[in-house]
């Protein structure tokens, strides 16, 4: 039976994260097996937010190596870099005749970088979720795992997707869904509070693949939480409930039970619970930090699996942007 495609991508924006892992990559390890896979680096996505040229490399690199360090890997899948398929750009372009202004300035992504970053809304900005959507039908995939903040972009690419068949009417590109195994989509909270872990935003409440066990340490401790509850089965405030999601998310349910019980009957102490979660971090974080960098001293093998990532994505894209040419019609000889 034939298998079915998968894409996902993750921004060259820094050191990726526990929000990244647990959202997205530990499902690329885990679907290598059953799918065909394409995970790529989307450094045109992270030019949105002008990182400096020189940093850009050992950007792609690092993600690269934190992937191979989480389980991904590259003889299974396709792993390459978003700027060596130029496919995915004509697509876009073909794709972007079909994206309206009105329904991308909604897209609540985009509102939140008008915000964060008001001289710099650049057209890119506006269309990332047109890019995104020619990242994953380029390949014709229908299963992408994504975390919970991506779920809108998914839509809009379904969207895309069923605009374009309809109006050249030729079914060429198939709905793209999220997926995590049949389970709600993840968001790892930031432990500052904010709503997630990320990148390129609120460093002391994220935890990296690349943090030391002592600051691993010390950002658990200084994690919000509020005062102690002093009537019993109090509903639980979003900073307790963001520490056991996320002990939750590396010890499994079984290690929350016991602090839930105890929050229950006030006898919580978050000191112990916060130890706890700093300890499964470290264990958690350390295996993948130590292979990432290792992996980051071979520059040349990571420059390998760029090139042959780069060959089989081509290969699979050159097909469907043909497709998609025929379908628009510009195709002359
Ligand atoms: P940036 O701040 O540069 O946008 P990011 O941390 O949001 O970085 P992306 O490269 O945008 O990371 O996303 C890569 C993947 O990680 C996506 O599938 C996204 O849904 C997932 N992801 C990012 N942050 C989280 C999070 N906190 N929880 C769960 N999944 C996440
Ligand atoms: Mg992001």
């Amino acid at each position: 039976m034939k298998k079915e495609i998968v894409v996902s991508g993750i921004r060259s924006t820094g050191s990726l994260h526990l929000g990244n892992y647990l959202g997205a990559m530990r499902n690329y390890a885990r679907m290598q097996d059953d799918f065909t896979c394409f995970f790529f680096v989307a450094d045109y996505h992270s030019l949105t937010t002008h990182p400096d040229p020189k940093d850009l490399r050992a950007s792609v690199y690092r993600v690269i190596a934190e992937n191979i360090a989480s389980g991904l890997d590259p003889e299974k899948v396709t792993l390459y870099a978003q700027s060596d398929v130029p496919e995915t750009t004509e697509l876009y372009l073909l794709l972007n005749t079909l994206a309206y202004k009105g329904e991308l300035e909604k897209v609540p992504t985009f509102k939140d970088k008008v915000r964060s970053q008001p001289d710099n809304v650049n057209a890119a900005l506006l269309t990332y979720p047109v890019l995104m959507a020619a990242d994953i039908l380029i390949h014709k995939a229908t299963q992408v795992p994504v975390g919970k903040d991506q779920e809108q972009h998914l839509e809009m690419a379904r969207n895309f997707a069923h605009r374009f068949n309809s109006r050249y009417n030729e079914t060429i590109f198939p709905e793209p869904y999220a997926f995590n195994f049949g389970e709600a989509l993840i968001k790892v909270p930031g432990l500052d509070g904010s709503a997630k872990m990320s990148k390129s935003e609120n460093g002391a409440g994220t935890i990296y693949l690349t943090d030391e066990d002592e600051v691993i340490r010390k950002k658990i401790m200084k994690a919000k939480t509020d005062s102690s509850p002093t009537e019993a089965h109090t509903p639980l405030p979003e900073s307790i409930a963001n520490l056991f999601q996320l002990l939750q998310l590396v010890s499994g349910a079984e290690a929350v039970a016991p602090y839930q019980t105890a929050w229950n009957e006030t006898t919580i102490r978050f000191g112990d619970l916060k130890k706890e979660l700093a300890e499964a971090m470290v264990q958690f974080v350390k295996p993948i930090r130590e292979k990432a960098l290792d992996l980051q001293q071979s520059p040349e093998a990571i420059q390998q699996i760029l090139r042959t990532g780069a060959e089989k994505a081509r290969a699979s894209a050159a097909q469907t942007l043909e497709e998609a040419r025929r379908a628009v019609g510009i195709r002359y000889y």
